[in-house]
């Protein structure tokens, strides 16, 4: 028997963009996620944080800041009634310094690593699985792990020219990518899901006749 997921990225997705946060107080939850949230816990589903943390590698802080910056997360989401079935982290990058990190991996996102070792462990449907990130590099990382994927649109992510980089949705923010997928998972047809990045749309065609929404 296995449960489907919401793989969710850190930075960016369930906190506030910070430039490689190592201190708890450098983690600031987005508001209003937590009854989202809990909406797919009761129902089974597994949250999973998936995240790269080349600060490791690049010697920015270390494991144990990483733990506490964790547990944090944790305690936060917990206050608000989420309990976090899992956290992952690549501690690695190519170009880092710190000996044992400084590596190619098969787990940094883009590549699907973190999600198929959790599926292992946890028991996951992949399939029937999401992934919800705030760069086309969370998307690529679901989709090579069989998943469906969300773009958080923050602004900074060109039109994709691959399938696998191309989200199944994007949202205006996490909480309308976990209304999305909840909206999707149900059948609801309230929820918008034909949102596109307005940079995404192509040059001198009017927006409506695109197939989707843009801006
Ligand atoms: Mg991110
Ligand atoms: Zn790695």
């Amino acid at each position: 028997m296995t449960a489907p997921a919401l793989f969710l990225d850190r930075d960016g997705t369930l906190a506030w963009p910070y430039h490689y946060p190592s201190r708890p107080e450098h983690l600031r939850l987005y508001p209003d996620l937590a009854p989202e949230l809990t909406w797919f816990q009761a129902r089974g589903w597994r949250l999973v944080v998936v995240t790269n943390q080349s600060g490791l590698a690049r010697g920015y802080f270390d494991a144990a800041a990483l733990e506490r910056l964790h547990a944090h997360l944790r305690t936060m989401l917990a206050a608000a009634g989420v309990r976090l079935d899992a956290i992952y982290h690549c501690p690695h990058h190519p170009q880092g310094v710190v000996p044992g990190l400084a590596r190619a991996c098969d787990c940094r996102k883009p590549a699907p690593g973190l999600l198929l070792r959790a599926a292992g462990e946890l028991g996951l449907d992949l399939a029937a699985s999401w992934m919800i990130g705030d760069i086309l590099d969370d998307v690529e990382a679901g989709h090579r792990a069989g998943c469906r994927a969300v773009l958080v649109d923050l602004g900074t992510e060109p039109r994709p020219t691959t399938a696998l980089r191309w989200p199944d949705y994007v949202a205006r923010d996490t909480r309308h990518a976990l209304r999305l997928v909840r909206a999707v998972e149900t059948g609801d047809p309230t929820v918008e899901r034909d949102y596109l990045p307005a940079a995404w749309c192509p040059a001198g065609v009017p927006a409506q006749t695109t197939s989707r929404r843009c801006g």
